[in-house]
């Protein structure tokens, strides 16, 4: 049965029509589900009650379930969510002093492998229903409001583009949780076709880029993705994207020691996107995942990484590594649930 979560407001209505009722009654029901926060369709009290039992018999409301969290010192918190086929997803809320992030996985597993990555591990399952999508945003926004969203949870969004572009939509809309595209994120490792269909979306949401590295061959080792769309493809779906949309791009780099972070991976780095006209670039020091024997580099060389950036007129941030001591980086929770 399918969840009345994966529908679009116009999609409820027309079945709601289709019924019998008039379309109104579906900005009731998106009230109850998204503004109330009902679990049931027998608390939605201003609908009749053969409209309750008919909709209870054609869709369900939840059908992801908690099933572990834990919580960082720093107030970072992390959920483990089985779905109804038994698979196992995580989801993360990120509290900062003005805003409170929700980190949304779109496949369960990833198919990607990069080599720094937790989520790639145990492969690739299946993508995830714009329903399971949406219930991850309404479960964290249930424990605490959320204001902003980032696609960084596993996954490859790109990859399962219809769901997390119709998940946008709905979340974005003023019946459901109001949530502006832009404070809206996708991140994706670099599917450059994917970018390039981004351009003729009428959505403002934010698009960061994973590169990690401006040397193909380093690149191709750390993030196989990079076979199939080199650096000059990646870069060039990057620019058209940033020319025909006027908005910006975020380069994340997670800074690796001893593969990515010396100075001469930072010239690479520089004349690779100098050119851009509205770049960003993101540094996030590695968060160390065992599994794959990596370790961020020391200050010195993180600091010495980002002048190297300012210098060249890159604006660049430096992301502070968030809930270290509850494994939240990608995939990580998973994986050690799956272990044990
Ligand atoms: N597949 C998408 C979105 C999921 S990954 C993408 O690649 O962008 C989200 C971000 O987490 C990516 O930038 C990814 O490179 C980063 N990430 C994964 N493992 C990490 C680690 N061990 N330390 C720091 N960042 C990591």
């Amino acid at each position: 049965m399918e969840s009345i979560t994966g529908l679009s407001l116009g999609e409820l209505e027309h079945i709601l029509i289709s019924w019998g009722e008039q379309a109104f009654r579906a900005n009731q029901v998106f009230s109850w589900v998204y503004k109330k926060r009902v679990s049931d369709f027998s608390l939605m009290s201003d609908l009749s009650t053969s409209l309750r039992n008919k909709l209870k018999e054609d869709f369900t409301l939840f059908d992801i379930k908690q099933i572990k969290s834990v919580k960082s010192k720093d107030g970072t918190e992390k959920f483990l969510f089985v779905l109804s086929d038994g698979d196992l997803i995580e989801s993360v809320i990120i509290p900062t002093d003005d805003r409170v992030t929700a980190c949304i996985s779109t496949q369960v597993g990833c198919k990607y492998k990069c080599s720094f990555c937790a989520s790639g591990i145990s492969g690739f399952r299946r993508n995830l229903t714009c329903a399971e999508i949406i219930q991850q945003m309404l479960f964290l926004n249930n424990r605490k409001k959320i204001t902003h969203i980032v696609f960084m949870g596993t996954g490859e969004p790109l990859d399962n583009y219809d769901a997390v572009l119709k998940a946008i939509r709905i979340i974005n809309s003023k019946e459901s949780l109001n949530i502006g595209a832009r404070r809206i994120t996708i991140s994706t490792s670099g599917v450059a076709p994917g970018i390039r269909k981004l351009i003729g979306e009428d959505l403002q949401f934010e698009l960061s880029v994973s590169l990690h590295s401006a040397d193909d061959a380093v690149r191709s080792k750390i993030m196989p993705i990079n076979k199939i769309y080199p650096l000059n493809i990646l870069i060039a779906a990057c620019n058209e994207y940033i020319r025909k949309t006027g908005r910006q791009i975020t380069f994340e780099y997670v800074l690796i020691k001893n593969l990515n972070s010396d100075i001469h991976s930072c010239q690479k780095l520089v004349a690779l996107i100098k050119d851009l006209r509205l770049v960003k670039v993101n540094l996030i020091p590695a968060n160390i995942v065992k599994e794959c024997r990596i370790e961020p580099p020391g200050r010195a060389e993180i600091q010495m990484f980002r002048n190297h950036l300012s210098k060249h007129k890159i604006p660049a941030t430096l992301r502070k590594s968030r809930g270290e001591d509850i494994e939240a980086a990608c995939g990580q929770l998973r994986l050690s649930h799956e272990k044990k």
